[in-house]
């Protein structure tokens, strides 16, 4: 059975169950696959006549061997995955890929769909609850708190910045009820996140099963290695070598690109661009790694990450060692990094002219995410010029989540797509907290015990 070890080397390997329900290794660590289980090229061959739900189910397998049987994972699959996945071309052998289409219109809603199916399916088995904790700075929350409604055996807790997240992303979180809680915090996203890590390692709480749903749980990065398997099905020849742009904060998506490349799919160069948060192309073009403290706001927020947690896997595949705090151990390879890896920090102000000129060029409206991986595409184009690879822009969030970005540049609000629109006419009910650790802390004991008795 497939084994996971943590990227800090000093907790015992584990199998993909106990990564999942853990999230994240005693050591702190970040899990990931001891070695990469492969797809042999007709296997991949043959996705070109596949619907999405059937790649993952084939890709996903290979994980889930001895843990999930097959035709389990595949009505998870069917359930996760009842929503499009658009390839479009913009123009020659250059596309766009749309993960926007599922029920919070952001890309998050891959990884947290299938979470929620086996964390799901391995409490029932155990009989066993847990509490799901997560603090978000929008996207993250509104995905989780939508895969995870009415799964049995779960309970979420979602925290957010009240006055950080905008209207649409706050109803598409606090609508929803049932097992689902929202917590509004007078404060700043990192309170929010400061509140969840000091529960996680509260001892008072030790009674509570808690469990994250965070991008360090292994989790939520297998699904994203799906859609880069797919879109390489769509525009590119049986084992033709192809170029992801993929907007990157904390770097959970460019790592499914990675997991895919290491599971046997050609890619000729991965284009990981990040916002005024630079930490990682400063890294690339230095070798000496600087989180960026405080991080900084931009127009792409889902992006503001100042010390992108999956960097301590991509060290670890180029066989390097990352702690958590962001020292390095143990340098990787950063010759075969650069060789494959092209990295720039697009600014709010390059951000808004691209999404201008991108609209009067194709007459595509993108959004600030998925603006920032056109540009990168653009930057390295200009610096390895002459590639004739296809080319795929990965486009992480539905325009309409940002109608005032979009509309401030391109003079008009985009349409909200239907998905979205069901939810945000319901009453909203959430609770409302300072950001004050012993309010939250007797808050998670009041509603455990309350749940436990009633
Ligand atoms: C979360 C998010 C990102 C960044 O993804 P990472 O995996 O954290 O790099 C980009 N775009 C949108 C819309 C997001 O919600």
């Amino acid at each position: 059975m497939l084994q996971f070890r943590s990227t800090n080397g000093q907790s015992p390997a584990v199998n993909l169950r106990a990564a999942l329900l853990a999230g994240q290794a005693p050591d702190r660590g970040l899990y990931f696959p001891e070695s990469f289980p492969k797809l042999a090229p007709d296997e991949i061959a043959e996705f070109g006549q596949l619907p999405y739900r059937e790649v993952a189910f084939r890709v996903l397998r290979k994980f889930t061997e001895g843990i999930i049987p097959d035709d389990a994972l595949a009505a998870m699959c069917r359930k996760a995955y009842d929503f499009g996945v658009p390839v479009e071309v913009i123009h020659h052998r250059v596309y766009l890929m749309r993960l926007d289409q599922g029920p919070t219109a952001s890309f998050k809603d891959f990884a947290a769909q299938m979470m929620a199916q086996m964390f799901g399916r391995f409490l029932q088995e155990d009989g066993r609850q847990v509490t799901i904790l997560t603090a978000t700075s929008g996207d993250t929350g509104a995905a989780v708190a939508h895969a995870f409604h009415k799964v049995p055996g779960v309970r979420v807790i979602v925290l957010f910045p009240i006055g950080e997240v905008s209207e649409s992303q706050r109803k598409l979180m606090t609508t929803l009820k049932d097992n689902v809680r929202t917590v509004a915090v007078d404060g700043k996203f990192d309170d929010c996140q400061a509140m969840v890590k000091r529960a996680f390692a509260d001892p008072a709480l030790a009674h509570i099963a808690l469990s994250s749903a965070n991008s360090i749980n292994i989790g939520r990065l297998l699904p994203q290695s799906v859609y880069y398997f797919y879109a390489a099905s769509r525009v590119a020849k049986p084992g033709e070598p192809v170029v992801f742009s993929v907007p990157s904060g904390n770097f959970g998506n460019m790592m499914g690109a990675i997991v895919a490349r290491e599971m046997g799919l050609p890619v000729k160069k991965i284009v990981a661009s990040v916002n005024d948060n630079d930490a990682f192309p400063r890294y690339l073009a230095s070798g000496a790694y600087q989180k960026v403290v405080p991080s900084r706001n931009s127009v792409s927020n889902a992006m503001n990450v100042g010390h992108p947690s999956n960097l301590a896997r991509l060290v670890a595949v180029y066989g390097g060692q990352m702690d958590e705090t962001g020292r390095i151990h143990r340098q990787p390879d950063l010759a075969a990094m650069r060789r494959d890896i092209f990295s720039s920090s697009i600014s709010d102000e390059r951000t808004r002219a691209s999404l201008r000129d991108f609209w009067s060029q194709y007459q595509i409206l993108l959004e600030p995410h998925g603006v920032v991986a056109w540009q990168g595409f653009l930057d390295w184009q200009a610096a390895e010029p002459g590639s004739d690879a296809p080319v795929v822009i990965v486009e992480t969030a539905n325009p309409a989540k940002f109608p005032e970005e979009v509309e401030k540049v391109v003079g008009w609000a985009p349409d909200v797509p239907a998905a979205m629109t069901a939810g945000l006419q319901q009453g909203e009910d959430y609770d409302r907290m300072g950001a004050d650790y012993e309010k939250f802390r007797a808050y998670l004991i009041e509603r455990h015990v309350s749940k436990a008795t009633g």
